[in-house]
C-alpha cells in the first residue's frame, strides 16, 4: 500500500514539474515573439527592416510551432502508452524504415548500418513491440546523433545473441559529460554543451518511456568531445 502511495506521489510530482516545465518553455518564445512585434511598432520601418522583422517573427514562430508538436507528442505518448497494439516486429527492419524517414527530412545527415554478427536465425532480430514507437526511439537516437556531430553521421551496428537484440548508435560529436549523462533521459534535460543546438530536451525522455514499455533497456557511453554511444536492448522472440 504504501509503495502504491509513494509511486502515486512521484506521478503526481513528475506532472507538476512536467507542467511547470512546460510552461516555461512555451513562456519564453512567446515573450521573444511579443518583444520583436513591440520593437517592430516602436517607429515607422524601411521595407528591409520590416523585412527583417518578419523573418524574426517566422523563425521564433517555427520554433514554437516545433516545440508544441514535441509537446504534443509526448502527451500523446504517454496517454496512450498503455493501450499502444503490439504485435512480432523486425527491428532490423524498423532500423531502415527510420533511417529513409530521418534522410528524406534532412537530407544532410547520414546513417550507415552495419551488422556486427550475422543472426543465427530469423528470430534473433524479431521483438514484440509496437512499430511506431519503435521507430520513434530510433528516429530520436539517429537524429541527436547527426545533429550533435560535425560531420552529420550516425553509425548504427545491430547485433544479437540468444536473447537479446541490441541496436548501438554512436557519432563521433561533442559527448556528454558524466555529470550530464545522469540527467539526459529527463523530459527538458538539456546538456550546458547543447545550447548552440536546436532541441528541447523532449527526446530521450520518449524513448526511456518507450524502451521501459517494451521491457527493455537503453543505456549511454560518452566522452565529452570525442563522441556518445546510445545502445538499446530489446529481448528477441
Ligand atoms: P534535445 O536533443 O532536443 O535537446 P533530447 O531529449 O533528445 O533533447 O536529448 C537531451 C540532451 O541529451 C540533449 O540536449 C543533449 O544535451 C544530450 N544529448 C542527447 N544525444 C546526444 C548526442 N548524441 N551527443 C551529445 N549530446 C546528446
Amino acid at each position: 500500500f504504501n509503495d502504491v502511495l509513494t509511486r502515486l506521489e512521484q506521478a503526481f510530482e513528475q506532472q507538476r514539474s512536467f507542467v511547470s516545465h512546460a510552461s516555461h518553455e512555451l513562456r519564453t518564445p512567446l515573450a521573444a515573439l511579443k518583444s520583436e512585434i513591440q520593437l517592430g511598432l516602436r517607429r515607422p520601418l524601411t521595407v528591409p527592416e520590416h523585412e527583417e522583422v518578419l523573418a524574426n517573427l517566422l523563425q521564433d514562430t517555427d520554433r514554437l510551432i516545433s516545440l508544441t508538436n514535441s509537446l504534443l507528442f509526448l502527451a500523446r505518448t504517454l496517454e496512450s502508452i498503455q493501450s499502444v497494439p503490439f504485435q512480432i516486429v523486425r527491428i532490423d527492419d524498423i532500423v531502415f524504415l527510420a533511417k529513409d524517414e530521418l534522410l528524406s527530412a534532412k537530407p544532410t545527415y547520414r546513417i550507415e548500418i552495419d551488422y556486427e554478427n550475422i543472426p543465427n536465425d530469423e528470430n534473433e532480430t524479431q521483438v514484440t513491440g509496437n512499430e511506431d514507437l519503435l521507430k520513434q526511439v530510433l528516429l530520436n537516437l539517429f537524429d541527436n546523433a547527426c545533429k550533435y556531430s560535425p560531420d552529420h553521421t550516425a553509425r548504427v551496428r545491430i547485433s544479437t545473441d540468444h536473447q537479446f537484440c541490441r541496436i548501438a548508435v554512436h557519432d563521433q560529436g561533442i559527448g556528454i559529460s558524466e555529470e550530464a549523462q545522469q540527467h539526459i533521459f529527463e523530459s527538458f534535460y538539456r546538456a550546458n554543451n547543447a545550447m548552440n543546438y536546436d532541441g528541447f530536451g523532449i527526446g530521450l525522455s520518449i524513448c526511456a518511456k518507450i524502451i521501459e514499455l517494451h521491457q527493455g533497456e537503453i543505456s549511454v557511453t560518452s566522452e565529452l568531445q570525442s563522441g556518445s554511444t546510445f545502445t538499446i536492448s530489446l529481448a528477441h522472440i
